[in-house]
């Protein structure tokens, strides 16, 4: 099922949400999976960006559309998903490879440059969200990239 994309205007751009794709750290979480796993499950991809473990930034979905990946909040911001967030074991840690932390901190720093007033936060940061995704506190740990109060 594919459904039409909805467009994202640049000014309704609050949050910037960050995920993890909630797999193991030593299996690789293909792009074709990720796509096909949001196509499953929303009619479209889920993200505007994948992080591989390599830390390889792949494009998903352009910025100019709604991403489908945080209930009630697509239509006001940008998603984000690195690979990963499960240890071998399945245990929800930060699995975070230095490469993903590098180039996630060089997208968001892009993306705050782009978007000033979007806030950075978390998929488990937003209200009502009962998972651990990702498995860190991106509102903390990008400090310096969120907008003046
Ligand atoms: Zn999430």
């Amino acid at each position: 099922m594919n459904k039409q994309l909805i467009p994202l205007n640049h000014d309704d751009v609050k949050l910037l949400i960050v995920h993890c794709s909630a797999t193991r750290s030593d299996r690789n979480f293909s792009v074709d999976n990720l796509i096909a796993t949001g196509k499953a499950r929303f009619g479209q991809p889920s993200y505007h960006w994948y992080i591989r473990r390599n830390g390889n930034l792949i494009p998903i979905l352009p910025e100019t559309v709604r991403g489908a990946h945080a209930r009630g909040y697509n239509r006001c911001s940008l998603g984000i998903c690195y690979e990963g967030g499960l240890d071998p074991q399945g245990r929800k840690v930060d699995t975070r490879t230095p490469q993903q932390k590098a180039a996630l901190f060089e997208l968001l720093k892009q993306l705050h440059r782009d978007y000033p007033k979007a806030r950075i936060i978390g998929h488990k940061e937003l209200p009502n969200v009962a998972k651990e995704c990702p498995c860190f506190t991106p509102s903390t740990e990008y400090a310096c990239l969120q907008p003046e109060a």
